[in-house]
């Protein structure tokens, strides 16, 4: 993939994502299929501009494209992603005719980012979100209209053949409809709801269980929930799973915290009071602790999303601290024993 996105969207390189939306929304409107009928250039012209607004539109998929020139990586959609992350703010209706031209067999996907805070990944959440998607019009049923009647262009198959004459002779090709757009019939009077296009744009609500365990950009698929298609399946809803970083430093299944205790609690040992992420947990600090020790407090890391749990594991550090000269004092005393 070695097309200049930034060139493709007329925009430079340090653009900001509200100059990088309103670039590709103006570009987007210029080259729009409805308004280029049997225009090649402007159809290439139009897949190239949601290529470019997909990948720079998307934090991740922008700073790969950005280091690499690619998106790599998963989750990247190129052109029929449609309808990702925030797409439906833009456009709305706008893009309900869109998916019809390509007869595509099943609606677009939905990706929506999920962030999470450490709790959450511990003990699993619900989580209520909103987000815009393409359905079936509920006025006419997905119809486009009333009062159906039979299809004169296919006479009520749904497809058509198409015979073109080519150097190696006739080929007949079968396609959908354009007319019926396979359905068959066509209304008499056309839906006002959805002004014939059969799609509405609602705001849907959902609420979703997110298991303990999951971890960043793992994606949960609610299968049905994205885009409806006319030609009649609606695609996914993806949740992509963010962390929320915080002190408690998560590598895999465990969890790593660093402890400060005094230097005499390092000498003497005591019991001390370790802020993590079940809550404030008491811990033996054993006579002579080194800087740097590690306590294992086992099954108290992160669940693993299938079996098992993880640990929690506190480095613990010594905190030099600065005396006064009384405090000098009594310390110079114990310097001969306490030597190395
Ligand atoms: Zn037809
Ligand atoms: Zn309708």
């Amino acid at each position: 993939m070695n097309k200049d996105y930034y060139k493709i969207l007329e925009i430079d390189r340090n653009a900001t994502d509200e100059e990088i939306k309103k670039s590709y929304r103006k570009l987007a409107m210029k080259y729009h299929p409805d308004r280029n009928s049997n225009n090649k250039e402007a159809e290439a012209k139009f897949k190239d501009i949601a290529d470019a607004y997909e990948v720079l539109s998307d934090p991740k998929k922008k700073s790969n494209y950005d280091r690499f020139g690619t998106t790599e990586g998963d989750g990247f959609q190129g052109f029929g992603g449609f309808g990702g992350f925030g797409m439906g703010d833009i456009f709305g209706d706008f893009f309900s005719n869109f998916n019809s031209r390509y007869n595509t067999t099943k609606g677009t996907n939905i990706n929506i980012k999920i962030s999470l805070n450490i709790q959450e990944i511990l003990n699993g959440v619900v989580k209520k979100i909103k987000y815009n998607r393409i359905v079936k019009c509920h006025h006419c049923d997905g119809k486009g209209g009333y009062d159906m009647k039979t299809c004169h262009i296919c006479n009520g198959s749904g497809h058509k053949n198409i015979i073109q004459n080519t150097p190696f002779g006739r080929i007949q090709q079968t396609t959908i409809c354009g007319k019926c757009r396979g359905m068959g019939e066509v209304p008499l009077n056309k839906c006002n709801h959805c002004n014939g296009s059969c799609l509405e744009t609602i705001q849907e609500e959902l609420e979703i269980e997110i298991p303990a365990g999951v971890s960043k950009d793992m994606k949960l698929n609610k299968s049905g929930y994205g885009n409806f298609s006319e030609s009649g399946e609606s695609g996914d809803l993806y949740i992509i799973i963010d962390e929320i970083q915080s002190e408690f430093v998560r590598k895999g299944k465990n969890i790593h915290i660093d402890k400060y205790i005094s230097v005499i609690d390092a000498i003497l040992g005591n019991d001390v009071i370790v802020n993590t992420p079940h809550g404030d947990m008491t811990i033996k600090i054993n006579p002579a602790t080194e800087h740097g020790t590690i306590i294992n407090i086992k099954g108290k890391g992160v669940p693993d999303i299938n079996y098992g749990l993880g640990d929690l594991l506190i480095t613990i550090k010594i905190k030099i601290p600065k005396v006064n000269n009384e405090e000098k004092e009594i310390l110079s005393k114990l310097r001969k024993s306490f030597e190395v």
